[in-house]
């Protein structure tokens, strides 16, 4: 599906937090990756935060962006959708060409500038109506009516009814059952997760943005590879798995690099997997990579694990789990080892 970040123009605290809360969950049902949001509002980030924990989505958000350095930096198509504009319906097929694509959309009158930055200037109908329908029409016809196919992991999934109200918890012991992952897998994974979702609400506590929803899929999920192969190969043919299954391609990412502290791309090449560097990049990853470390069938200690990998994996890697170590627990503002 195309790649679609919204830029929220003119956002006003007091007047717009309804609308522009509208725009952000519209983003993310409809299939965009993030909405950028002018003015700071911790509120709508809550919000859309807390929709992504119950529902699913790795579906970003940023607010308290200046939009002339954005839009200026921004290195895909920009999309104005403006009642001025031309008809959505005659511009679509170019659009959709484009894989990476920011869409503005307004609050009050835009600035002049908006036409002349943008490569298109959309239109859904030239007459005035609200940027919502505008968003989520734009949307529908950019991605084919594509976006109701998505599916989303979260804590609880809706079941659609003839009347009345189903919603399920979602099974995803089930899932790691079902793609064949033996009990101990499971059980292991059900500990890295506990240990995963420890480390992320205590940096979260400590004031940085950690994505809860990612953290607990991809603990949960990061050996589903095994289901295949109990070899470093796992690492891969889980992000295989994951892409198939359509969980969040922060989620693939996460699985895939969770091996170690990071497997580099000539380590790779030496442990024949697919050659490109695997090491995790975002704290999420790192995360998951370090609390399925200090698991086996029960948790060990850093002294254990470190150990392990001298006399495994060698040097380097154990110094690499060394330092993912000492930078986790100076962000939990405790040793890692004591939240286990
Ligand atoms: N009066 C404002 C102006 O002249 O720019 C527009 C206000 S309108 C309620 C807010 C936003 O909705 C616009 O900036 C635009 O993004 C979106 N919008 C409204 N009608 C639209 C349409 N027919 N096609 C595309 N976007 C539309």
């Amino acid at each position: 599906m195309v790649d679609v970040t919204v830029f929220r123009y003119g956002h006003r605290i007091a007047r717009d937090k309804r609308i522009t809360t509208h725009i952000a969950l519209v983003a993310r049902a409809f299939g965009a990756k993030k909405i950028i949001i002018d003015n700071r509002d911790e509120g709508i980030e809550e919000v859309v935060e807390d929709v992504n924990n119950r529902f699913g989505d790795d579906f970003e958000i940023e607010t308290g962006v200046n939009w002339k350095k954005f839009i200026k930096n921004w290195d895909g198509l920009i999309v104005h959708l403006t009642m001025y504009g031309e008809s959505i319906a005659d511009v679509a097929d170019e659009i959709k060409k484009h894989d990476k694509i920011l869409a503005i959309v307004g609050s009050k009158k835009v600035p002049g500038e908006f036409y002349s930055m943008a490569d298109f200037n959309v239109a859904v109908g030239n007459q005035p109506h609200s940027e919502v329908a505008a968003l989520a029409l734009f949307m529908h016809y950019i991605t084919d009516g594509k976006w109701i196919d998505r599916k989303f992991y979260g804590k609880f999934q809706v079941i659609p009814q003839k009347r009345g109200k189903r919603v399920l918890e979602m099974d995803y012991v089930k899932m790691l059952r079902d793609e064949g992952c033996s009990q101990e897998v499971i059980d292991h994974s059900l500990k890295v997760q506990r240990l995963a979702m420890k480390i992320a609400e205590r940096i979260k506590r400590n004031g940085i943005k950690v994505d809860m929803n990612t953290v607990y899929l991809a603990s949960l999920f990061h050996d589903i590879g095994r289901s295949k192969t109990h070899g470093i190969n796992h690492i891969v043919e889980g992000a295989n798995i994951a892409r198939r299954l359509g969980l969040p391609e922060k989620v693939v990412r996460a699985i895939e690099h969770h091996g170690g502290a990071g497997i580099d791309k000539e380590d790779a090449v030496k442990l024949g997997l697919p050659p490109k560097d695997y090491t995790p990049r975002t704290i999420e990853e790192e995360i998951v990579a370090h609390a399925d470390n200090l698991t086996g069938n029960g948790y060990r200690s850093i002294d254990e694990v470190v150990k392990k990998f001298e006399e495994k994996a060698g040097k380097k890697a154990a110094e690499k789990v060394k330092n993912l170590h000492k930078k986790l627990s100076e962000l939990c503002d405790i040793d890692v080892g004591e939240l286990i």
